[in-house]
């Protein structure tokens, strides 16, 4: 099949490869020129686990092609995907600019029959509003797609999705067709696709979100109970989680949810809520709580240094999570900022994401390429994101290069009696209980 797919970010670049190894003809559009002579180069502009393979595999085999030529593209494409931005606004409703850009771009160039499939994450409703602007199309077929990668296991999720959620009008035999063709390899196990209208398709994508964010901030409230009635959020995420009905994902305390989907998702849909008149208590006070979380590492700085003024913090992650170099809406901005603004000075390590980190705090921080620069000569050294080699540090290396011996471990990921028997003064989040 002849595809197309707007877009070369996470989701773009993953969904293009990955149709591109099943046999597809794919040809990626982005209006960002560098991105797409990085990628002309071999280069892959992000850094996602097994792309730069996928992408290259498929570049070299001639079934993936990176163009800013919309028209040729879009000519001699059965199926278009469109899977840019979608930002919050101000107010939190989703900006949908970029859509409406796509859509404006696409239609003077669509073939008969072209189907229009809509995966960046879109407020319900969008579908109707993207059906209008391509009206003048005789045989457009418009469909919804949301996307449910995880960034750091994306191309994983592409070859083996949980499912596949496809919003479609009901009489569109034509284009129920196509994307069953389309998917078919990807349910040779099992039939993944879930059909429903496209209201459905848009809601379900975003309440999956906002109920991932709902737990998440959950589990950081009983957290903070936790270190009042001395109580262990290991123990009782354990406890809790082992029941069938709720189960153990995304119970972990932390530094409040971040990346480029929960945050803005979870906004848009109170706001489309509350555009329809429906308020959506437990989705509001979700973000609410986020946004609170965010500054509990730097309030456990407070409790551990005499003052941050003057003082000199490290930071291991900057990312939103793990195996990402995306630090959009990530907890670690936030931490920086409030550090910066009191006065400390801020040194950090990534492993993927030290150049974002350069360019959004532009020469503010300082970006070190070896975990063991961190903190050398600071007052204390934050876990922020929990990279594979994070986990298992040299404490005794660590002991010897920090000024004062303290550890602030925002995943919980250390042991807290280790930590304090290798003479640290460590702090967890919600760890207020005995080891048993
Ligand atoms: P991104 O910001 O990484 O990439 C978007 C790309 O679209 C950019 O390269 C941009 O230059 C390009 N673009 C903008 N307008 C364009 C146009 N008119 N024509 C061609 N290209 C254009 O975004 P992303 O993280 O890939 O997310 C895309 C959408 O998918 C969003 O709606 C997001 O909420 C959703 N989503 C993201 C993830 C994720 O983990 N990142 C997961 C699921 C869904």
């Amino acid at each position: 099949m002849n595809v197309c797919v707007l877009g070369t970010g996470y989701v773009g670049l993953v969904t293009a490869a990955g149709f591109a190894d099943l046999g597809n003809h794919v040809i990626e559009v982005d209006v960002d020129q560098h991105k797409i002579e990085q990628l002309k180069r071999g280069e892959i502009p992000i850094f996602e686990p097994g792309l730069d393979t996928l992408v290259q595999r498929n570049h070299q085999a001639k079934r993936l092609r990176f163009t800013t030529e919309i028209a040729a593209s879009i000519a001699q494409s059965d199926v278009v995907f469109i899977t840019v931005g979608t930002p919050a606004n101000f107010d939190g409703s989703a900006d949908l600019s970029g859509v409406d850009r796509a859509a404006d771009g696409i239609l003077p160039h669509l073939r008969e029959n072209a189907v229009v499939v809509m995966k960046s994450t879109v407020p319900v409703g969008t579908n109707r509003r993207l059906r209008e602007r391509l009206a003048a199309h005789p045989t457009v077929h418009v469909l919804s797609n949301p996307e449910f990668l995880k960034e750091g296991a994306a191309v994983d999720d592409f070859a083996r999705p949980d499912r596949i959620v496809i919003g479609i009008d009901p009489s569109d035999a034509y284009a129920k067709d196509v994307m069953q063709r389309l998917y078919h390899p990807l349910c040779l196990d099992r039939d993944r696709i879930v059909w429903m209208d496209p209201a459905s398709a848009e809601l379900t994508k975003q309440v999956a979100n906002t109920m991932l964010a709902m737990r998440v901030s959950f589990m950081n409230e009983v957290a903070a109970l936790c270190e009042k009635v001395g109580a262990d959020i290991h123990s009782v995420r354990t406890g809790v989680g082992s029941d069938a009905r709720i189960g153990p994902k995304f119970l972990y305390a932390g530094p409040g949810y971040g990346g480029s989907c929960f945050p803005k998702d979870v906004q848009a849909l109170c706001f489309t809520a509350e555009t329809h008149g429906v308020t959506l208590d437990l989705a509001r006070v979700t973000h609410q709580v986020n946004l609170r979380q965010r500054g509990v590492l730097a309030e456990k700085l407070r409790q551990s240094l005499p003052t941050l003024k003057g003082a000199r913090i490290a930071l291991w992650g900057v990312a939103f999570k793990p195996k990402t170099d995306d630090i959009r809406e990530s907890p670690a901005l936030t931490l920086i900022e409030t550090l910066l603004a009191e006065g400390a000075t801020v040194v950090v390590h990534d492993p993927a994401a030290g150049e974002h980190a350069k360019l959004r705090f532009e020469g503010r921080v300082t970006v070190v390429d070896d975990a063991y620069d961190a903190p050398e000569g600071a007052d204390a050294l934050v876990l922020v994101t929990e990279w594979p080699e994070y986990r298992n540090p040299d404490f005794d290396r660590l002991r010897t290069a920090l000024k004062r011996p303290v550890l602030i471990d925002g995943r919980n990921v250390w042991t807290a009696d280790d930590a304090r028997a290798r003479g640290f003064t460590y702090q967890g989040i919600g760890q207020g209980g005995l080891t048993v």
